[in-house]
């Protein structure tokens, strides 16, 4: 019937087809695991992997990340990666939106997320991914866009170190789980992994950290951790914030006059049980005894409180890095680690005593600045560091362009793939854009928008109308405003034209006043 030319190309068909359909199972297979593992206000300076900083180098020989380390050697370290806006809920949901807070809503933590709006998980799924997110969330709403999730409940979803509450959408009401918090959601990953890994789908998890946010509770194995050194000041510890706007005067957040007796531990966590505190106690109970029998004043009380709050600090660190250990070990032990993408980041950077203060928020460096670690086999040239200006901006096209997926054309990021291939792109960004809000709130940090390139930082406080700018070259550490100098003419010019530009850009029409929440 058919003639044998015909009959062969039949056959010829459809081997191929059969060939390319093994061809696509094959590809499918291949498409790469995500694991996005996030933490909570870990400052890069808190991670060896990022070296020395300038005002503090000798604290780095203190700080005890192996298992980061490790990663940052098998993968790339991105050296400027920065926050949009430094706060946790506002981090979380430029990540998830690939979007300004202005357009994403979440302008500061007393907001609500809007789940409903496109997030870069949904597109996961509709490409096929399995999708979970398991640990702190802090958007207030139910997390969307995650076939699972299990989220930090209790303390307005910051969740306690110890013995937290979880909400999830497995069960109907929250539960409370006995145990040291970062154990307890690497467990949860883990167990998430071992129901999904035989799913033919690929997935995309989230593991994300309450640790180090406040109030810096390690686990019993690092109680001793330090017990018997003092760890280096940092340089500018006794900043008198002279030289710079009115808004680093008045803001609450120092070491020596804002820190409460929990953040001190001088009073213990209510949240743990009498066996644990028996423990804590034991680490603790006999420093503090001391400590209220010396009736330290002045200079050395300040002193005191840094050595309690940056021992606490880099202890939870390693707790958490033991953990993160642990879960590289069993992404390898199941043979998972050679198709899974291994990102490590924080919502922001915080401040260990630079300034002479603790959080967030500004537009400093400290603040600013977030870690950002990949490893990606076969992809990602081990050990390497890439310097380009990146943001969080970017995680949610990045994340997609991992998996092969178009990422929405009104997100604001630009994919970090060719930077990960070792690629020099053309044109990269020169300019950074920033832009917080919560005013006001805890720490009384005033409302400022900016902008920053690789040399200089523009910095408004529009309630006030104040300004500052950086040569972050010859002032790394940011004592020195030199905005209205001569000498800096040009450059102010320059930098304020630029930042009209970007507010233009970005589509950042928010302003707020001295006496409202914001005005859009
Ligand atoms: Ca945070």
């Amino acid at each position: 019937m058919y003639s044998p030319f015909i009959r062969l190309s039949i056959i010829t068909c459809f081997a191929i087809t059969i060939f390319s359909a093994c061809k696509e199972t094959e590809k499918e297979s291949r498409r790469p695991n995500i694991v996005f593992i996030f933490s909570d206000d870990h400052a890069p300076h808190a991670i060896g992997a990022y070296g020395p900083k300038n005002n503090n180098p000798e604290l780095h020989s203190f700080v005890k990340t192996p298992h980061l380390d490790r990663l940052a050697d098998e993968g790339m370290l991105f050296a400027n990666a920065f926050c949009t806006n430094s706060i946790c809920g506002p981090s979380r949901a430029v990540i998830l939106t690939g979007k300004h807070s202005h357009l994403n809503g979440m302008l500061n933590n007393d907001t609500t997320f809007n789940g409903a709006q496109t997030t870069f998980p949904k597109i996961f799924q509709e490409h096929g991914y399995r999708t979970a997110w398991m640990g702190k969330w802090h958007l207030m709403s139910d997390p969307t866009g995650f076939d699972d999730w299990a989220i930090l409940a209790n303390q307005g979803q910051q969740g306690s170190y110890y013995n937290p509450v979880f909400k999830s959408n497995k069960k109907t009401e929250e539960s409370s789980i006995t145990g040291y918090t970062a154990t307890i959601i690497t467990d949860m990953a883990i167990e998430w992994i071992e129901e999904n890994k035989k799913d033919q789908a690929p997935f995309f998890l989230a593991y994300s950290h309450k640790t180090p946010h406040r109030e810096w509770v390690p686990a019993p194995e690092e109680y001793d951790m330090y017990k018997d050194v003092d760890l280096p000041l940092p340089g500018n510890f006794y900043d008198d914030y002279s030289n710079r706007s009115s808004a680093a005067k008045v803001q609450e957040m120092e070491i020596a006059r804002h820190m409460n007796e929990g953040d001190l531990k001088l009073v213990y966590p209510a949240y743990m049980n009498e066996a644990q505190l028996a423990l804590f106690d034991a680490a603790y109970g006999p420093e503090n005894e001391a400590f209220r029998a010396s009736n330290l004043q002045g200079d050395a009380l300040t002193e005191w409180k840094y050595q309690r709050y940056v021992k606490d600090f880099l202890r939870s660190v390693t707790s958490m890095d033991r953990e993160i250990g642990r879960f590289l070990q069993y992404l390898e032990d199941t043979g998972l680690a050679d198709n899974t993408i291994v990102i490590y980041s924080s919502d922001q950077g915080f401040y260990l005593g630079d300034h002479g203060w603790y959080d967030k928020r500004w537009m400093y460096e400290e603040s600013l600045r977030m870690p950002l670690i990949i490893r990606w086999p076969g992809v990602v040239q081990p050990g390497t560091k890439n310097d380009k200006m990146v943001q969080n901006l970017d995680f949610a096209q990045t994340f997609l362009d991992m998996a092969g997926i178009p990422a929405k054309a009104d997100m604001q990021g630009s994919s970090l793939l060719p930077l990960l291939k070792g690629d020099e792109p053309e044109a990269w960004r020169e300019n950074i854009y920033y832009h917080y809000y919560a005013y006001p709130d805890w720490h009384m940090v005033k409302p400022h928008y900016g902008i920053r390139s690789e040399r200089y930082k523009l910095i408004h406080y529009y309630t006030i109308d104040e300004w500052e700018l950086f040569d972050l070259q010859e002032d790394p550490d940011e004592m020195v405003s030199v905005f209205n100098r001569s000498e800096y003419n040009e450059v102010q010019a320059l930098m304020n034209e630029k930042l009209q530009e970007i507010k233009i850009q970005y589509g950042d029409t928010v302003i707020l006043t001295a006496t409202s929440k914001y005005h859009r």
